[in-house]
């Protein structure tokens, strides 16, 4: 099977082995060089006649002479709006202002961008019923084919229901000369599917929740294409660069598949969440989506080898005070950690039925959890992987004080229902050890 995300789309709608049909949102995607000059063909197959184009300053400057060029050619009038100024935070402002600045006459939506510009498109087509293409400027995060926009809301970080562009086009060569720390982010969020995969695995032995072992191949696939082309992501190497594009594109993909966002973010995306609520809430520092999810896989690598290491020598499990840990939680998340004590109230986690079933699931297949735990790659390899492209490897590299990840490693159990690595920490007792370790 071939695992691009063209062949995965080309699939439709596919009964598969675990029981579930599966089929993406997504209706085309097209990674090659000069794929922006495709822009008004797409156009026209998805039945445009009147282009709304959104774009700020930068990805003008990136693709929006082929973008335009590309509708002219294919005669499809449009409208470009521009965000005045260099950097757009996804917040109410910025998705008013599309909103307000929209052209009623036009009846197809083109998005020049990558992350916000991206989000902003997704929720103004959703809104306005029209089918959208994305013409990416920058392979730096994995939303390029989801159905939700991570936006910010009252200061908070929240993610909402918009629509999945119906075709994504991913131009290498333009791709290939977006800022380094673009690339850096989005090979960050391929190295997370490492962990998450894995993850998704152990939640599997261990609570016995959905898992399908296509998606979770399909995953490995891409992944694999990134860490084999890493070292070549930065010389513009056309291979390297559309591997991670088309990864990016895969894994959303594989997230809609399995109707959960189990495959493609685990804890290195529980790291990357605290700090982007922690900085909409109380103003710390905080870097990219991708490059923090690279900074949490290298933490989380680290933990699972040092738990390894624990489970080997036998450990005697810690007393948990319910009570303490949700007070350390509210002073170091602030007004962002409500939904967090929220959860704690009724999570499954601390239930004391739920969490015997879990811990007995657990001696039952210890085995089979250390052998996921063992397909992982070191964190060593990644770091040095990841050293090799010049991207952070540690929070202090991005402003965050390494005296911190203990408790955020610990709060990441808190944000969901998903089962990780500080879950099955708790689970065994050693969470306060492990976590200081990290
Ligand atoms: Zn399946
Ligand atoms: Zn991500």
């Amino acid at each position: 099977m071939n695992y691009d995300s063209a062949s995965l789309i080309e699939k439709g709608a596919y009964r598969c082995a675990c029981g579930k049909i599966h089929k993406a949102s997504i209706k085309a995607s097209y990674v090659a060089p000069g794929a922006a000059a495709a822009a008004g063909a797409y156009a026209k197959r998805f039945g445009g006649t009147k282009a709304f184009v959104l774009a700020d300053e930068n990805t003008f400057a990136a693709a929006g002479r082929q973008v335009t060029a590309s509708l002219s050619g294919a005669g499809v009038p449009y409208q470009v709006f521009l965000y005045p100024g260099e950097r757009i935070e996804p917040d109410e402002k910025t998705v008013g202002s599309a909103v307000l600045h929209f052209d009623e006459t036009c009846d197809i939506l083109i998005s020049v961008g990558s992350g916000v510009l991206n989000d902003v498109g997704k929720i103004l087509a959703g809104m306005r019923g029209l089918p959208y293409l994305c013409v990416a400027t920058a392979p730096s995060m994995d939303g390029f084919a989801s159905s939700t926009s991570s936006v910010i809301r009252d200061r908070l970080k929240v993610s909402v229901n918009s629509r999945c562009p119906d075709a994504v086009l991913g131009d290498t060569d333009i791709l290939k000369a977006a800022p380094k720390i673009m690339l850096q982010a989005g090979l960050g969020d391929m190295l997370a599917k490492c962990v998450s995969v894995a993850e998704w695995q152990i939640g599997r032995i261990v609570t016995g929740e959905y898992y399908c072992p296509e998606i979770a191949a399909m995953i490995r696939a891409a992944l694999r294409k990134c860490i084999n082309g890493a070292e070549g992501l930065l010389q513009g190497d056309d291979e390297a660069v559309s591997g991670v594009m088309d990864g990016l594109i895969v894994a959303g993909i594989a997230a809609d598949w399995a109707g959960v966002s189990r495959p493609v973010s685990g804890t290195e995306h529980y790291f990357s969440h605290i700090w982007d609520m922690r900085a909409a809430a109380l103003g710390t520092p905080s870097s990219l989506h991708g490059v923090q999810c690279a900074i949490g896989t290298v933490k989380t690598l680290k933990g699972y080898e040092k738990l390894r290491g624990m489970l080997d020598a036998g450990v005697a499990p810690e007393p948990f005070n319910k009570a303490a840990w949700l007070k350390t939680l509210s002073d170091y998340m602030g007004e962002a950690g409500g939904q967090m004590l929220k959860n704690a109230e009724t999570c499954a986690l601390y239930d004391p039925q739920a969490q015997a079933e879990r811990q007995e699931n657990i001696r039952k297949h210890l085995f089979e959890i250390l052998g996921v735990i063992d397909t992982l790659p070191s964190y060593g390899e990644i770091t040095s992987l990841l050293r090799g492209i010049g991207a952070p490897t540690s929070p202090e590299e991005i402003g965050i004080p390494e005296s911190e990840t203990a408790v955020c490693f610990k709060a990441t159990k808190d944000i969901r229902d998903k089962y990780i690595l500080s879950s099955l920490a708790f689970d065994l007792g050693v969470l306060d050890r492990l976590a200081e370790k990290i």
